[in-house]
């Protein structure tokens, strides 16, 4: 059974109206088992042939026009909103709304905002067709919601690499419709309020602080040990929504300036077996997605930091202004 709508009608009736003959589809991991269903209804109800992208996908970074160029006519992409990058085919985003009943999750959540009556709200993409029914609800139990649009992005939505939505909120507390932690995460590192989880997935809710503590202790032993390290490795993406090599020639520059040595490794998918080869490198720093460093932490024996943590390492920022790095859309070099 599908959960989200994949609004089918709406991609067979752009297919006819470019008479595209060549269709890509790109899912994101959780979505990529309605592939074939989906290939299936777009090759009975028109004349394009279907070419399914498997390449792992995790955003609207990393979108596949750049491997279909010249191959399709159109490209669609599921489940991620457009961010402001140029591409190379023409690209139909098709959200993925998720089915799923929001209100058993956020009933919940009303105990833990009990004490707040200014809440900022924000969610990701899945959930932003329910954001009017959020609003309403949290409303008619007496809350006061902020929400506001973010760079780049939607009203009321965050992205692992953009919390341009919640920043200068005047809340007493922030509520995340949504799964996992990161984005929580960020949430509390960039304003320090409380901020509660109401995850429609699993239909629990919680308080982000614990996770953050334990997180932040983590980063500073990763910090601490990267601070013995002489050569360091700075990985850069040339996926088109994470491809910074200005700054990863700023950090090398930074690190040569504290007297040790860098060298830039681009590396799409980053995997710990694909970084054994480089022995002699003592710390990764990543430049790519931001997640991977805080999330993927454990898989990898030698710490990967981010941009803001190499700074700590080199005594150009302090802990206590510890920040979770973003990505600035206009500061990505276009490379295409
Ligand atoms: S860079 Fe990371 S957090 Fe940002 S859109 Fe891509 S996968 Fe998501």
């Amino acid at each position: 059974m599908v959960n989200y709508e994949l609004d089918i009608p709406r991609i067979i009736e752009k297919i006819r109206e470019m008479k595209a003959k060549t269709v890509g589809l790109q899912f994101p991991e959780g979505l990529k088992i309605y592939a074939t269903n989906v290939a299936e209804q777009i090759e009975s109800e028109t004349d394009a042939t279907v070419l399914i992208s498997a390449d792992p996908c995790y955003g609207a970074c990393d979108i596949a026009d750049v491997q279909m160029g010249g191959v399709v006519d159109l490209l669609v992409h599921f489940g991620h909103t457009s961010l402001p990058l140029e591409y190379d085919v023409p690209v139909l985003f098709v959200e993925a709304y998720s089915k799923m009943d929001v209100k058993k999750s956020l009933r919940k959540a009303l105990d833990l905002l009990k004490d707040y009556k200014k809440i900022g709200f924000v969610t990701t993409t899945q959930h932003l067709n329910h954001l009017d029914e959020i609003m309403d609800f949290l409303r008619e139990n007496k809350k006061e919601v902020l929400i506001k649009k973010g760079r780049g992005i939607r009203e009321g939505q965050v992205l692992g690499c953009n919390f341009s939505s919640i920043k200068g909120l005047d809340v007493d507390a922030f509520l995340y419709v949504g799964s996992g932690n990161f984005h929580a995460l960020g949430i509390k590192l960039f304003t320090d309020k409380p901020v509660i989880i109401a995850d429609p997935y699993t239909n629990k809710v919680r308080n982000i602080d614990n996770f953050a503590d334990r997180i932040l202790r983590i980063r500073f032993a990763r910090i601490t040990k990267a601070r013995d390290a002489k050569k360091f490795g700075i990985i850069l993406s040339s996926k088109k929504g994470q491809f910074r090599l200005e700054l990863a020639k700023d950090l090398k520059k930074m690190i040569h300036d504290g007297g040790k040595e860098a060298f830039i490794i681009i590396l799409d998918n980053i995997y710990p077996a694909l970084l054994t080869p480089f022995r002699d490198l003592d710390v990764f720093v990543v430049t790519a997605c931001p997640r991977i460093a805080i999330d993927d932490a454990n898989m990898y024996k030698k710490p990967l930091l981010t941009p803001q943590e190499l700074q700590i390492v080199l005594s150009r920022r302090k802990w206590e202004d510890y920040k979770i790095d973003e990505i600035i859309y206009d500061q990505i070099n276009i490379k295409y």
